[in-house]
């Protein structure tokens, strides 16, 4: 359904943001779904505030049945088949309204997880990897929500160093089944589940994924972990002792079970991101109106700018998410649309085409996890000591945000990747980065100009300007740091993290400034909000990202040397500041007004 048209939306090459410039019409924005698509949004946000809202206090204490009822009336409505193919009870949605769902059904982190690792991790392996006979069997079931799913790769001692799992799995002698042997850590719906898939090596070298039916002989779940915060999830250990699994639910192919593992994280981590984005416009409204009815020294702590500021730089960083995570979704539907129309869908092909956008999941996982700490935070010093106690929604919030840290990949390991990726897509000539470095470095070894870009004029002159210096930033600080290392680069891991958080901020102030100016073409009343909130962004932006490099050129050079690159930083990074105090008061005065989320 919703097959758009002719979308002037571009599938731009994944990384690509960091080389080339978009036009406000190219990329998708939330401000351009359909008519389907708002429908599907709030139908999902009236099912959050109807169904979720109301079940917390029970969810949060494991009441039985209800996180497992919960999900049963979610998939009444469709939401747990929106990534399944029609021809397996699914809905076969697009990527979009897929996205939504999650969006506007994030508002409980406990949900969130177990509803996320349904509909991503758990399944999509089927999805994309299964037979045919696998497919028929398990997916109506998953679409339905009959059996939940669950995703089993951590072990006790391999979490981020997930090819050094210990399961074993062994064929038989009549090749009619596998034996496993080992044990699953931390493994996200294991208590409620009705099918499980499993990474395990078989002959403890061939890294291989299995679909284990819950009543299978041998599986055994073990005691709900007691975790700082999604408590209302359920999170055990899974054990396996000599567990036979008939050879038809071999998942895939023999030895590629890490390609089934990682390719399905990079989906999950955009969904992880997406649901950050949701909880945290939560998250807003509770500040925002409590900040309203809050009175102290004789009028509401609204009024007070240090509250006001605490408003809008949240909103700006979930505005800057959103956009980011719209944007994504709109190139992996106008690369799926494209695909439709060249040849009938395939389901690997479908796969291939999101992992083209890996560095960008990476990008959301980070951002958005980052981003939702950072509003719970807010949200809590907003309340004061109301923040702190139980009794309010605050203190759940601000727990519940840090697992999106730490699961999917953990921010580190994330950060690598972003970098890794692209250095690795640069070094085979699929990303022409290393010819935009030398471009830029014959730039600047001529002779300053005063020349200001000539963007002045236009709107969003100024953010548009300092987007070109946080790009010119993030090349000059890759083509130094690869000058220097080489391929040794991946070791330098504290400056792979530097340029991962400088290439995240070129993503964002793009992506909100691409959407600012589509809005302030539009005429919408939310333009003027988004226009204060890029403002804010890009001030943010080449503060940060110039603290990096700062880093990064010091890492790499010293004496003569480091002193000519700094003052090369200094003239690629030179910027006119916005008035961020008039933009943060112009931001959380309309997020105020509106009670909510001002865009
Ligand atoms: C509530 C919850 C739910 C979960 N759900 C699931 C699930 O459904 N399925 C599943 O398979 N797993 C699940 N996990 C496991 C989760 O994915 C891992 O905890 C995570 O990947 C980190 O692994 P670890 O705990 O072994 O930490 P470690 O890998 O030991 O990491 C410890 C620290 O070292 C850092 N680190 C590790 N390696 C490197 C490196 N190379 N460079 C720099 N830093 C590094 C990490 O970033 C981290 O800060 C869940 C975990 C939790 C807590």
């Amino acid at each position: 359904m919703n097959a758009p048209g002719k979308s002037p939306i571009v599938a731009a090459a994944g990384g690509s943001f960091l080389l080339e410039n978009r036009t406000p019409s190219e990329v998708f924005t939330p401000e351009d779904l359909n008519e389907d698509q708002r429908q599907i949004a709030a139908t999902a946000a009236r099912f959050a505030r109807e169904e979720i809202l109301p079940a917390v206090t029970a969810l949060e204490a494991k009441e039985p049945g209800v996180l497992a009822g919960l999900m049963r009336k979610a998939a009444d409505l469709g939401f747990t088949a929106v990534d399944v193919p029609e021809e397996y009870g699914g809905m076969g949605m697009d990527k979009t309204s897929s996205t939504l769902i999650t969006d506007h059904l994030s508002v409980l982190g406990s949900f969130s997880t177990a509803f996320g690792a349904h509909i991503g991790i758990a399944t999509l392996p089927l999805v994309w990897y299964g037979t045919e006979e696998q497919k028929q069997r398990y997916l109506p079931k998953l679409a339905s929500c009959e059996w939940i799913g669950s995703y089993g790769l951590s072990e006790a001692s391999s979490g981020s160093d997930a090819m050094n799992i210990h399961t074993r799995a062994t064929l038989s002698a009549d090749g009619t089944y596998y034996t496993l042997n080992g044990e699953k850590q931390w493994i996200t719906n294991c208590g409620v589940a009705g099918l499980y898939t499993i990474f395990a090596k078989i002959d403890g070298e061939k890294f291989s994924a299995f679909l284990i039916e819950r009543e299978t002989p041998g599986l055994s779940v073990g005691a709900e972990e007691h975790k700082l915060g999604i408590h209302g999830s359920s999170t055990c250990p899974l054990v396996l002792q000599d567990c036979k699994v008939p050879v038809e639910n071999l998942l895939g192919e023999v030895g590629k079970g890490h390609h089934i593992a990682f390719n399905v994280l990079n989906v999950g981590r955009f969904k992880l991101g997406v649901a950050c984005i949701g909880g945290a416009r939560h998250a807003l409204g509770h500040m925002i109106r409590y900040a309203k009815e809050r009175h102290a020294f004789g009028k509401p702590i609204a009024e007070f700018g240090m509250i006001q500021r605490k408003i809008s730089s949240s909103a700006t960083r979930l505005y800057a998410a959103e956009s980011m995570a719209y944007r994504t979704v709109g190139m992996i539907d106008a690369s799926l649309a494209q695909h439709a129309e060249e040849q009938a869908h395939s389901a690997r092909e479908t796969q291939r085409r999101i992992e083209e956008y890996a560095v960008e999941c990476s990008i959301l996982k980070v951002y958005g996890s980052e981003m939702l700490s950072l509003v719970t935070d807010e949200l809590v010093a907003t309340m004061g000591g109301y923040g702190y106690v139980e009794e309010y929604p605050a203190e759940r919030m601000y727990r519940d945000a840090r697992i999106n840290r730490i699961f999917e990949g953990t921010n580190e390991i994330n950060r690598l990747i972003i970098t890794g990726w692209l250095m690795k897509r640069a070094l085979s000539g699929q990303l022409p980065l290393m010819k935009a470095i030398k471009n830029l470095m014959d730039e600047v070894m001529e002779p300053p100009s005063f020349d200001a870009g000539g963007e002045e004029d236009e709107v969003l002159g100024r953010e548009a300007e300092v987007l070109a210096a946080v790009k010119k930033t993030a090349l000059f600080a890759a083509g130094v740091a690869s000058q220097r290392f080489m391929t040794g680069l991946q070791d330098e891991q504290e400056v792979m993290a530097d340029l991962a958080d400088v290439i995240m901020q070129v993503y964002g102030l793009e992506s909100a400034l691409l959407r600012a100016r589509k809005l302030a073409a539009s005429g919408k009343s939310s333009a003027g909000a988004a226009a204060a909130m890029t403002g804010l962004l890009a001030d943010e932006s080449i503060w940060l990202a110039e603290q990096a490099v700062r880093r990064v050129l010091a890492a790499c050079g010293e004496g003569d040397m480091l002193r000519t690159q700094l003052a090369i930083l200094r003239r690629v990074a030179r910027f006119t500041p916005g008035d961020a105090v008039g933009q943060s008061r112009t931001v959380a005065q309309a997020a105020i007004a509106l009670e909510r989320y001002p865009v």
